[in-house]
């Protein structure tokens, strides 16, 4: 039995029709930018979000960097993330001219760790701290980016509450996280990824849970001002046509991907939900894994309703294990095999190995199993029994 890592050609096979009239659509009309279809799924993915206002932009990366612009985030400003991530959430910073500073994750969330939050900023605003790159740029910290990665919301009550306490200011990075909710103790409710900092970007990249048939993005926010800021920024830096109050940028959402976003949208809570059915199975499988299978299942705190862009397990002897899979046709993936402080690309900013245990340590541990809504009960049952295999054969 094969079992793809990722499975976009099915999804789109009951759809074809309709996403086949969108397009005629948009050819008749010769729209192809902005209209009808951005405006309508600018709402409807609002909506989703439960957030005032949607920005269609160009990709995650877009989203995120006219995300921090409109906040006003640039030169001699410091934006803190996790190096646990994609790199277009360090590049979005960089962009935008500000510098960048990790902070390292929880070791069961793979997230934002917030206690370690704060101890930066507590060493940060007391003038010592062991991230070199800020004492070179004397820049200050502005803006904090946690990021749902996985699909597996932060854990926003104290990120949110330690931003505030520093002026700082919160954009999600929801590009893993279409759909995902968190339980605010705080509020005592449920809320959306997207809807809980003064921004947050989404990406529509085929492989994501809500994807384009190409590249797209969007910004969320309740702020109608960064919503108009945003709008400008996308746009060329303009309201009118040919008047520029800013440089901006081309950075708008094409009314043909909109078009089909919309289509694929209505099937993205059920797509969701199969996927946490998924996730549990795959839990529930790996838990009951006699010794000496010391694999760790992905872990839900009781305030987190993950979306599982990824399904993230913890093993031992990873390379053999995914070398094996590899052999009886399971696709597996690495979310991500080397931290971004590690990478190539920052060697400048001074960061060497051991300034991020948490992330290195899990960084080479970590295995993102087959996950997409269509997978099958057999084909979990037979990815997790070659796990097995694996293990029992090993000396
Ligand atoms: C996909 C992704 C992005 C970037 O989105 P693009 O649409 O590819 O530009 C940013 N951050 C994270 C965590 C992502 O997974």
């Amino acid at each position: 039995m094969n079992v793809p890592f990722l499975d976009l050609k099915t999804p789109h096979q009951h759809l074809e029709e309709e996403l086949v009239a969108v397009f005629r659509d948009c050819l008749k009309n010769a729209s192809f930018i902005g209209g009808k279809y951005v405006t309508a799924f600018e709402e409807e993915f609002a909506k989703l979000c439960e957030a005032k206002c949607c920005i269609g932009v160009n990709s995650g990366t877009d989203a995120l960097r006219f995300a921090l612009m409109a906040a006003g985030v640039g030169p001699g400003d410091e934006v803190i993330t996790v190096p646990n991530t994609f790199i277009a959430t360090t590049e979005a910073i960089s962009q935008t001219g500000a510098s960048i500073a990790f902070v390292d994750i929880d070791e069961r969330t793979y997230n934002l760790d917030p206690n370690k939050l704060e101890v930066y900023l507590k060493k940060r605003l007391s003038g010592s701290t062991s991230a070199p790159q800020n004492g070179v740029t004397g820049s200050r910290p502005r803006a904090v980016i946690p990021v749902h990665l996985y699909g597996q919301p932060a854990d926003m009550d104290p990120i949110l509450e330690i931003a505030n306490r520093y002026g700082l200011i919160v954009i999600e990075d929801s590009c893993q996280a279409h759909g995902a909710q968190y339980l605010s103790k705080k509020e005592n409710r449920w809320k959306k990824t997207g809807s809980m900092g003064l921004a947050a970007a989404f990406s529509f990249y085929p492989g994501k849970n809500l994807g384009a048939c190409g590249e797209g993005g969007a910004v969320t926010t309740s702020d109608e001002l960064i919503a108009n800021r945003i709008r400008m920024i996308r746009d060329h830096g303009q309201a009118k046509k040919y008047y520029h109050d800013l440089e901006g940028y081309n950075g708008r959402l094409d009314a043909v991907q909109a078009g089909l976003l919309s289509v694929k949208l209505k099937s993205l809570p059920e797509g969701n939900e199969k996927r946490r059915k998924n996730a549990a199975l795959y839990s529930k499988l790996i838990s009951l894994l006699p010794a000496p299978c010391s694999v760790i299942p992905s872990f839900v705190p009781e305030w987190a309703r993950p979306v599982y862009h990824l399904y993230i397990a913890r093993v031992p002897k990873r390379e053999d294990l995914q070398k094996f899979l590899q052999d009886k046709g399971i696709g597996t993936g690495l979310h991500y095999p080397v931290p971004l402080h590690l990478q190539k690309a920052y060697a400048g900013n001074g960061y060497k190995e051991g300034d991020f245990p948490i992330t290195e340590k899990v960084s080479k541990e970590i295995l993102s199993l087959p996950m997409f809504p269509e997978l099958t009960v057999e084909q979990i049952e037979h990815v997790v029994k070659e796990i097995k295999n694996f293990y029992s054969n090993q000396p």
